[in-house]
């Protein structure tokens, strides 16, 4: 693992507590349920916890000593007793599915070889198809005694209830900005902090993964060409086909962030939490031309767009269709 992903972010350090407390008290639970927005490092917090639950002589606060044999397995990939269940990356779905659940949850792959606990993380747990999930069902409702099941998901909601139901969940949630800025000033971003939490929406390795300037100067941009549109400067078909080579989840993440922003300094007065914090001016003066019931059908748009995403449909007809309904509201 490299250095961030060894070292305790400061945020985790409240829910790894708890989870220490519990352990010490054998009160650990059979199931956990990570939840939180996606860049806040819960798939860091899960293998980091299987770590120290792995380890033969972590400390008291439950860091693990990073000397021990099974330490070194960890290390190496190759702990018998630590099992990742996550999408096969040759899978055009990206779904976790029943074969995998079964190979975990046959008696045998149930018990420690070394005599410890064994730990089985699932990331990212909604992608579960339902036959994967009734599969864990049963599992979770026979636990054993020293295996320890670690979900890791941003979208909880998306999981059957009967699942949430038997996990307890660990909720994440971000840091307060100074923490954050402070943090991502460590990792050695030196300016533009607030720009790139407003777009993760306060998530700091999300925002650190924005952090190269290409990224931004993207974004940069699609921003000028969709106000552009709306100024009736440039040629639709143009736009949509250049978008739709690019990322489509992080351009409709851009746009449902200048939409929300726009319908936020409709209503709100000027010290409104905003997205694109560096694009105040522009997004309030162009807001100032649309109608609020248009923003929201829009907005509804995009959201039902990233729910498609995934799926095969074409995007340059997807983006087309937003761009015509934002240009047809200057009209
Ligand atoms: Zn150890």
């Amino acid at each position: 693992m490299n250095a961030l992903a060894t070292e305790q972010l400061p945020w985790h350090q409240v829910p790894w507590e708890m989870l220490s407390i519990a352990r010490h008290s054998d009160r650990l639970p059979h199931a956990l349920l990570l939840v939180g927005n996606a860049g806040l490092g819960k798939w860091q917090f899960a293998q980091q916890l299987a770590h120290s639950l792995l380890c033969h002589s972590s400390d008291q606060s439950g860091h693990p000593c990073c000397s021990c044999q099974s330490c070194h397995l960890f290390n190496a990939g190759t702990h018998p007793d630590l099992q990742k269940i996550i999408p096969d990356p040759e899978s055009k779905s990206g779904d976790i599915r029943i074969d995998d659940i079964r190979q975990m949850s046959n008696k045998e792959a149930l018990t420690a070889q070394a005599g410890g606990y064994k730990v089985i993380l699932i990331h990212p747990a909604e992608r579960m198809t339902a036959a994967a999930a009734n599969s864990l069902l049963k599992t979770l409702e026979e636990p054993t005694a020293q295996t320890r099941i670690i979900l890791v998901s941003s979208y909880p909601h998306r999981l059957p209830a009967t699942i949430r139901s038997r996990c307890q969940q660990i909720r994440f949630t971000a840091p307060a900005k100074e923490e954050a800025t402070q943090w991502l000033q460590q990792q050695g971003v030196t300016s533009g902090a607030e720009t790139l939490l407003g777009l993760s929406g306060g998530s700091p390795l999300a925002a650190l993964a924005l952090s190269q300037p290409e990224i931004i100067q993207e974004r940069d941009q699609q921003l000028a060409e969709f106000l552009a549109l709306a100024k009736g400067q440039a040629d639709l078909t143009t736009v949509a086909a250049r978008w739709a080579k690019l990322d489509q989840t992080r351009t409709l993440t851009w746009l449902s962030g200048w939409l929300i922003d726009i319908i936020r300094l409709q209503t709100a007065d000027g010290t409104v939490q905003l997205f694109n914090p560096d694009q105040r001016e522009i997004l309030h003066t162009v807001g100032k031309r649309l109608k609020s019931k248009l923003l929201h059908q829009l907005l509804e748009a995009v959201h039902e767009a990233r729910r498609l995403a995934d799926s095969t449909l074409n995007s340059q007809l997807i983006l087309e269709d937003l761009l015509i309904q934002w240009s047809n509201g200057f009209n």
